[in-house]
Order: C-alpha cells, then sequence, then structure tokens
C-alpha cells in the first residue's frame, strides 16, 4: 500500500505531497512540530501533544491552530496508512510568500502536512543494557521550551553522539545536564528522581510527564533540579526519556560508568510501568 500524506487538508499519496520552495519552514525554519507515538494503532497523549504544539504556535505567533480538526485528521491518517506501531509528524509553518525575516502579509495561510508511518520501538537490548551518552555544550537558543523545527543544534549533536558510537548526547549548560538533543534525562539520587525543571531551557516533555506521573504512582519521590555533568559518575541510575526512544537506561557518559554501568532497579521499575502503560494504550485503555 503506498503512503498517503497530509497536507493543507488534502490526503495524498507520498510523491505528490509537495511545498513550494519559499515555505517559510524551507528558508527560515519558521515553524513547530510534534511527533505522537502510536501503539496498536492508538496514540499516546495525543491530547497533550496538542496542547503542546497550540503552545508552541502561540510562541511563536502563528495564526490560531484548530487542533480538534488537526487530531481528527492525523487519526484518520493513521488510519488510511494502516500504521499499528509508528509515529504522526505534524509540522506547521508560517506559510508561503516571497523570503522576508519579518511576517507574510495578514491572511497568509500557514502550511501544515502530517506524514503517519510504522516506526519500530527502541532496540530491545539497548532497553535492557542501557545506552551510552556524549556530554556537548548546550548551545541552543534561550527558547528551548518551543518545539521549533529549526533543529541545527540537536542534528549536529545527535550526528557526533553517533560517530563516537553513543545513542544520545546530553546538553550541558552552566555544568548542568539540560536535556538531549531529542529526550529529558532523569537522574536517580538516593532513591528518589530529579530532573531539569520545565522552563526555557528544555522542552516539556510528553513522555518526562508521564514518568513523573508513573513515579508517584510507584511511591518514588521527584525533584526537580540539577544534575551536573561533574557528579555523574557518583549518581546512581540515568535515564533519558522521549516519544519514540521510551525510556531508555543510560549506563555510560563520555566513557564515565554510570550506576557501576548496570541498569539500575529504579530505572526498571519505571520501565516496567511504563510497559504496562504502553499495553494500556494498545488494548484501547488510554
Ligand atoms: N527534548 C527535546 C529537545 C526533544 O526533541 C524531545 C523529543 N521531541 C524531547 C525532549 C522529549 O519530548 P517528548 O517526550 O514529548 O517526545
Amino acid at each position: 500500500m503506498s503512503e498517503v500524506v497530509y497536507i493543507n487538508g488534502k490526503f495524498v499519496p507520498r510523491e505528490e505531497a509537495l511545498l513550494p520552495v519559499e515555505d517559510r519552514g524551507n528558508v527560515f525554519a519558521d515553524g513547530v512540530y510534534e511527533v505522537v507515538r502510536f501503539y496498536g494503532g492508538y496514540p499516546l497523549a495525543l491530547d497533550e501533544h496538542m496542547e503542546r504544539l497550540v503552545r508552541s504556535a502561540r510562541a511563536i505567533r502563528l495564526p490560531e491552530l484548530n487542533v480538534a480538526d488537526l487530531a481528527q485528521q492525523g487519526l484518520a491518517l493513521v488510519a488510511r496508512n494502516e500504521v499499528r506501531d509508528g509515529t504522526l509528524y505534524i509540522q506547521v509553518t508560517r506559510g508561503v510568500a516571497p523570503r522576508n525575516h519579518a511576517f507574510p502579509p495578514a491572511g497568509t495561510e500557514p502550511t501544515c502536512f502530517m506524514i503517519a508511518r510504522e516506526v519500530s520501538r527502541p532496540d530491545e537490548s539497548l532497553l535492557r543494557q542501557g545506552a551510552s551518552c556524549i556530554s556537548l555544550p548546550d548551545t541552543r537558543w534561550a527558547r528551548c521550551d518551543i518545539k521549533s523545527i529549526g533543529l541545527l543544534p540537536n542534528v549536529l549533536a545527535k550526528q557526533e553522539a553517533r560517530e563516537r558510537g553513543a545513542y544520545e548526547a546530553l546538553f550541558v549548560r552552566d555544568g548542568v545536564i539540560t536535556e538531549g538533543s531529542s529526550s529529558n534525562v532523569f537522574a536517580v539520587r538516593d532513591g528518589a528522581l530529579i530532573t531539569h525543571p520545565e522552563g526555557p531551557q528544555i522542552l516539556p516533555g510528553i513522555t518526562r510527564r508521564l514518568i513523573v506521573g508513573l513515579a508517584g504512582e510507584e511511591g518514588i519521590p521527584v525533584d526537580e533540579g540539577d544534575v551536573h555533568r561533574e557528579t555523574v559518575s557518583n549518581i546512581d541510575e540515568l535515564f533519558i526519556s522521549s516519544t519514540t526512544t521510551e525510556l531508555m537506561p543510560v549506563v555510560r557518559v563520555d566513557d564515565e560508568p554510570v550506576g557501576g554501568g548496570r541498569v539500575g532497579p529504579i530505572t526498571r521499575r519505571l520501565q516496567a510501568a511504563y510497559e504496562r502503560l504502553i499495553e494500556r494504550v494498545r488494548a484501547g485503555n488510554e
């Protein structure tokens, strides 16, 4: 079956889903996006993703989005492509206009497209044994809370991680780990989770919030605070989270073992809780 893409209100074959060269997403990265995970054809936290899309769109002063309609079209796209375990990518830009930094004339329609396709779950052996990360200076702008399509620092960081044989790059600002290039970061110290507070320095991850909720149900305390890069080899456990990475243990940062290089018990408990959440989604119960 050939892939169908949603673009500006229409469902078209992928080969026909073309954008004008002067779309502001192309020339200025003037847009925002979301990625929603599906398990067994059902979305995980669709409303939360749509709410964040609205917040990102408002933050860059896009015209108000009709997210109820977008969500409905997104679900229809997932169904048309018969996606079971996959993702829905949603991108909205400030539309098409001759290149000029200032906003295009009022009434310029935003461009919106969505892609729905199968995406496999993270590698099982990595989920079991844990991944390695590198750390890099956080060279990004001061509004990392906006899910902007301008991802060049994240792209360069992820590529450097790949080239150094690591799974993810952790950004460090003023000695503090903020987040990963495409994930949030949690540490475990003395039985409690520590994660960077929400604010302009990180993306408010949907998976991060789900994990904070699961920790509450498990009776695991959560502190929003600083994890210093220099203390990484002394913390008990470390993991990263994202819509596609789920809850991935980290056992090494820049070749220093974390938690003795083994996945710790709190990470395991939260992974099991996350797995149960996925099973509830798959059964249509979330
Ligand atoms: N931080 C960054 C920079 C990201 O790109 C992502 C992935 N979108 C996350 C955190 C995790 O967010 P979520 O759990 O909503 O996927």
